[in-house]
């Protein structure tokens, strides 16, 4: 018989009790991954498409250029309105709001695959990659901008996401600008399949590249660069450059590490748009 005092910490995280449970977070993955069945049924049309297409190219680059590189590392200096144009196209990828999202993703780094990752493999490879999201956060509850008071500051337009559900509202927007553009069949292809495919890709940043890929930096973790999702995720992929170096703002290193959003900062850059990029290691 297996008593309490057997079950490994990392067996426990895999059984999550009910008690465990992120109500709010299992009911949007469990309902969305049943609503995305219907997809089965009703093929897209040319304009599903280019709904499906650009609203996930606006959430990827919103994650990856706004929620992780500048919010949550601090890549380079924005200013106000591209900062607040990212946090609310962030929000519509339905990934919570920016501070929360930020508050967990800077724990990841600091405890990268030990006892406090919110999300290692090490507990098993569902859990890096939903188990987590449908389970309580260990500082659940905490007024995450409290937690980190530089990502939001004092900024009413950032602030609010982090109020309780209300990170849903710019995810919400999308949908009723998809119904209004194809109807019912819009909002499946460009809301519903399209936050599926982001959710998916941005989980198998903290499960794939953690397992599978190369290492040419020899981090104190398991991370990995991974190709493939360097070029769906526009960038992320190459997670081993980017955990030896957070705070650089361009993920691909090398001239075949495609990444997308790094030439998109570099673009913002030339333009005078934003200023003080932190630079990667010339190699
Ligand atoms: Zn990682
Ligand atoms: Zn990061």
């Amino acid at each position: 018989m297996v008593t309490e005092s057997t079950i490994s910490p990392a067996k426990q995280q895999n059984s999550p009790k009910l008690s465990q449970l992120n109500w709010t977070h299992s009911f949007l993955v469990v309902s969305l991954h049943a609503g995305g069945l219907l997809g089965l049924w009703f093929w897209p049309r040319p304009v599903d498409l280019v709904l499906f297409l650009g609203l996930y190219l606006a959430t990827t680059f919103a994650i990856g250029i706004g929620y992780h590189r500048l919010l949550t590392h601090r890549g380079f200096v924005s200013p106000r309105w591209l900062r607040r144009l990212l946090a609310w196209m962030g929000a519509a990828a339905l990934q919570g709001g920016p501070a929360r999202w930020a508050a967990i993703h800077r724990r990841h780094h600091q405890m990268a695959d030990k006892h406090g990752d919110p999300h290692s493999p090490l507990m098993g490879f569902l859990h890096a990659h939903v188990g987590w999201v449908m389970t309580r956060d260990a500082k659940e509850g905490s007024d995450y901008r409290e937690i980190v008071p530089d990502v939001s500051g004092s900024d009413p337009w950032l602030r609010v996401l982090d109020y309780k559900v209300l990170f849903v509202m710019p995810w919400v927007l999308t949908a009723l600008f998809c119904f209004a553009v194809a109807g019912w069949r819009g909002v499946l292809w460009g809301t519903v399949l399209r936050t599926l495919t982001l959710w998916h890709l941005t989980w198998c940043i903290n499960s794939v590249c953690h397992v599978l890929g190369k290492r040419p930096n020899m981090t104190r973790d398991e991370s990995r660069n991974v190709w493939w999702l360097g070029l769906l995720t526009l960038g992320e992929g190459w997670h081993n450059n980017h955990h030896a170096r957070p705070a650089a703002a361009v993920h691909g290193w090398r001239w075949y590490q495609i990444d997308v959003s790094g030439y998109v900062i570099r673009l913002l850059a030339r333009l005078g748009l934003i200023r003080n990029v932190v630079r990667e290691p010339q190699i």
